[in-house]
């Protein structure tokens, strides 16, 4: 059996690289013709390269590209979102609203809700948090939440996850340009940042829009629904978006302190004990040496979504527990 998956493993490598790859690179080329825009907002000396998971599987050896029938077309479809992206951008107002309306912002709580996004955060985007060589068309962010199927989630890593995966990135990439679609119609300049890649830290920005708080697998835990979820974001020319002065979540910090399942469980045990703090005010939770191989090799892993307690148990059900606990 290895044998022959070896075997058609190496064929999808090929294929990958000498067709899937090149095409991605294009899309790479066309992201960044946003800093050639008059007043777009770029990357700042203190940025880092985007971890690049296409280019990481096409380089590595030994590490599977995981190819099916339903994740090309997945993929198709999000590659298509991140060219829509930049290409609507000629559609922006050309003198684009500057000021929210009340009234817009209702209708844009409710719009979301209608393309399947399960919750918006709101922030500024801080230059150093824009991927390097990238740049986005509007300094202030909404940041897109979609919820993956907790049940399917809880089978990882499997072939089912590994769908359940993609369909939801399918999903929030045509929702991003929907929501930049009607933002425009509503008189504001938007870019749509799909999923896949992002050209900013999507983690870092929904935690300063109050989204969550990071949990010690270094996913994001939302009240949302807990760290199964995927995220977004459409910049937009609105400067006065309502923006959260304070992060309420950071008590799961310590729930993690207790819990410690995701490090114990991690299988190639990527996930350090004590985070490591970087240049820049950044911290690393993982150690993608060992993280990637495992998740290239085993649909996507997602182990450390599948145990976290957040991930099949209501968010306010365990605060109010560990409350209690505590006294
Ligand atoms: S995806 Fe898998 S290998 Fe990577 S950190 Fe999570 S549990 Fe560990
Ligand atoms: S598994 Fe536990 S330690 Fe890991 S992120 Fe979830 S709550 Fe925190």
């Amino acid at each position: 059996m290895s044998q022959e998956l070896s075997f058609i493993n190496r064929v999808k490598k090929v294929f990958f690289n000498k067709f899937a790859l090149p095409r991605v690179k294009r899309v790479y080329t066309l992201e960044d013709s946003v800093n050639d825009l008059e007043d777009s907002f770029a990357f700042s000396d203190e940025s880092v390269a985007r971890f690049d998971i296409p280019i990481e599987f096409g380089r590595r050896e030994g590490v599977e590209v995981p190819l099916t029938r339903t994740t090309i077309k997945h993929i198709l479809t999000c590659m298509k979102n991140m060219k829509r992206a930049v290409f609507d951008l000629k559609k922006n107002p050309k003198n684009p609203k500057k000021q929210f309306e009340k009234k817009d912002l209702e209708e844009l709580e409710e719009f979301v809700k209608t393309v399947n996004v399960s919750g918006i955060g709101f922030t500024k985007v801080p230059r150093k948090l824009i991927f390097e060589s990238k740049a986005v068309a509007y300094e202030n962010a909404i940041l897109l939440v979609m919820n993956m199927d907790n049940e399917i989630i809880g089978t990882s890593p499997s072939k089912k996850s590994l769908k359940n995966i993609w369909y939801t990135y399918d999903k929030l990439s045509v929702a991003s340009n929907k929501i930049a679609r009607f933002l425009r119609k509503k008189g504001y300049g938007a870019h749509a940042s799909p999923p896949l890649g992002g050209l900013a830290l999507y983690p870092k920005l929904a935690h300063n829009a109050g989204i969550g708080e990071f949990g010690y697998s270094g996913i994001l835990i939302t009240p949302i629904n807990g760290p199964t979820c995927r995220l977004a974001a459409v910049y937009v020319s609105a400067e006065n978006l309502p923006m959260k002065e304070e992060n309420e979540h950071s008590w799961v910090r310590d729930y993690c302190e207790q819990c410690r399942r995701c490090i114990k469980e991690c299988p190639p045990g990527a996930i350090y004990e004590t985070p490591i703090k970087k240049e820049a005010g950044r911290v690393t939770h993982i150690d993608n040496e060992k993280c990637f191989p495992y998740f290239g090799n085993n649909y996507g892993c997602t182990v450390c979504i599948k145990v976290c307690p957040f991930n099949n148990t209501d968010y306010y059900k365990l605060k109010e527990k560990f409350e209690k606990q505590k006294t």
